[in-house]
């Protein structure tokens, strides 16, 4: 049997020059590649105490539902800004030129509630750390923070040491 790692491609110079694309694509297009990772992810929240999911625009949502939806919790989808049409709360975060902003629904997150974030990938950190003090925000706690994939270089743990972080492959 393949491992996940094993139906990922690797795109070098990928959005930029320099850059290597770790492509989640060639694994989805593989009706076992989707299955083991979504396997994989629902195992390393198996002994996990949580309320909702919640996943970062766009390819969380790819990785989050299927997880949520086997595991009967709801879905929370964190969106980037003035997609979302009830009232919201927003945080901005620094990117390599500028900065982005993301949001989730008021109404998503009651105080106390667990939540899990799940992403597609972890490099420097900067998205999932946003997305926590948005459930923050809300009164909410991360439990976990939960990706397919981790490129270890960029020492995104070292901007999460407070949270439980956890990959289904890491990159040196
Ligand atoms: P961070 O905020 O941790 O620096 O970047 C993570 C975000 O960028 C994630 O939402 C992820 O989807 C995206 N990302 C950055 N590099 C890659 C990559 O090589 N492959 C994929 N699939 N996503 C990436």
């Amino acid at each position: 049997m393949k491992t996940v790692e094993e139906y990922i491609r690797s795109i070098p110079d990928f959005p930029e020059p320099g850059i290597v694309f770790r492509d989640v694509t060639s694994l989805l297009q593989d009706a076992d590649g989707l299955k083991l990772a979504i396997d994989e992810m629902i195992k390393a929240l198996e002994n996990v105490d949580f309320d909702i999911v919640a996943g970062t625009e766009s390819r969380g949502f790819i990785f989050g539902v299927p997880v949520a939806y086997a595991m009967h919790k709801p879905f929370i989808p964190v969106r980037k800004a003035g997609k979302l049409p009830c009232e919201t709360v927003s945080q901005s975060y620094d990117l390599e030129y500028g900065s982005a902003t993301i949001e989730i629904h008021k109404d998503s997150i009651k105080p106390g509630q667990k939540v899990v974030l799940i992403d597609d990938l972890i490099a420097t950190g900067g998205t999932i750390e946003a997305a926590a003090k948005l459930v923050e925000q809300l009164g909410g706690e991360v439990v976990k923070m939960l990706f397919l994939l981790e490129l270890k270089g960029l020492n995104g743990r070292e901007k999460l040491k407070d949270y439980d972080v956890e990959s289904i492959v890491s990159y040196e």
